[in-house]
């Protein structure tokens, strides 16, 4: 695997935490060239970039881009090309929640997780995938969620974005199929990253219990693993999708959530 990817030129969103960072650390490690992007204080960005550079002797750019506007994300992809080389992978993976019952989702809310869960995805597409059809070669990967394909309470936009990561991604396998491009949905059950912290906190306070009680609860209540997925395990995931052994995996969903869909 290791071979058929070094070289390769990747972009990931929302890489300087969680999942993103995960899955960053480990295309590196096979020997790709990673334009991170997300937000957060600019010391620890530029660490993780020096860091990742040192560490896997690949080149490691960031982006600042607010991938829910079009014109930053096709600034991010171009920058992708000229400073790295060529745009290969797309990885669609920064994401936002936000719960509330759907008769008092805040208007605003709705809009900005539409903008940064799924609309931010068609433009990495859009924007990427002329570089992929130059090349005759490319792989997009967007991280839905076990949210993709089935609902729970409260999480009216977050589920409406992620089910249409999945709709996109079933298009764009179509429109790409025979290509030598994929395009694959990976979705996760819960990982235990400051996006989930958050939930967890929230159910803490709510229910006067533990930060542990509340964890095996948020478990409990979904994967029947109990266990969090890991950014490593989505990582491993990813090159493999990456990989010359995933070219007919195309316009697929795929799950890595501890038993959560299969209920
Ligand atoms: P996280 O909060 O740790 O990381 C989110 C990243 O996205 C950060 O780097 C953040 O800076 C970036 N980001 C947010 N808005 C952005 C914007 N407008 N422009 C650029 N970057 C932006 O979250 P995470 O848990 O690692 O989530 C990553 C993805 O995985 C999300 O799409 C999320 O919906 C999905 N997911 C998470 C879980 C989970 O249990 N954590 C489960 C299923 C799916």
């Amino acid at each position: 695997m290791a071979s058929s990817l070094k070289g390769k030129c990747a972009v990931i969103t929302g890489s300087t935490s969680g999942i993103g960072m995960g899955m960053a650390q480990t295309l590196a490690a096979e020997g790709v060239h990673v334009m991170i992007n997300g937000f957060g204080d600019a010391a620890s960005i530029e660490a993780e970039r020096a860091g990742m550079e040192k560490k896997y002797g690949v080149k490691v750019r960031y982006s600042a881009a607010d991938i829910s506007k079009p014109d930053q994300v096709e600034a991010m992809i171009k920058a992708t090309n000229s400073e790295l080389g060529s745009v290969d992978i797309l990885v669609n993976n920064a994401g936002i929640q936000f719960t509330a019952p759907v008769e008092d989702f805040p208007l605003d809310k709705w809009d900005a997780i539409l903008a940064t869960n799924l609309s931010s995805a068609f433009y990495g597409i859009k924007y990427a995938l002329p570089f992929m059809r130059a090349k005759k070669w490319g792989r997009i990967v967007s991280t839905a969620s076990a949210h993709g394909l089935v609902a729970s309470m409260q999480k009216a936009a977050y589920v409406a974005a992620k089910h249409g990561v999945v709709g996109l991604t079933k298009v764009v396998g179509l429109e790409t199929a025979g290509s030598g491009i994929t395009c694959n949905a990976i979705c996760p059950g819960w990982v235990l990253t400051p996006l989930v912290q958050k939930q967890i906190d929230a159910m803490a306070a709510e229910q006067k219990i533990s930060n542990e009680e509340a964890k095996i609860k948020l478990l409990s209540e979904k994967q029947p693993s109990k266990q969090f997925v890991t950014p490593e395990e989505l990582g491993a995931y990813l090159v493999f999708l990456c990989s010359d052994a995933a070219a007919q995996i195309t316009g697929s969903a795929m799950t890595m959530d501890g038993g959560w869909t299969a209920q």
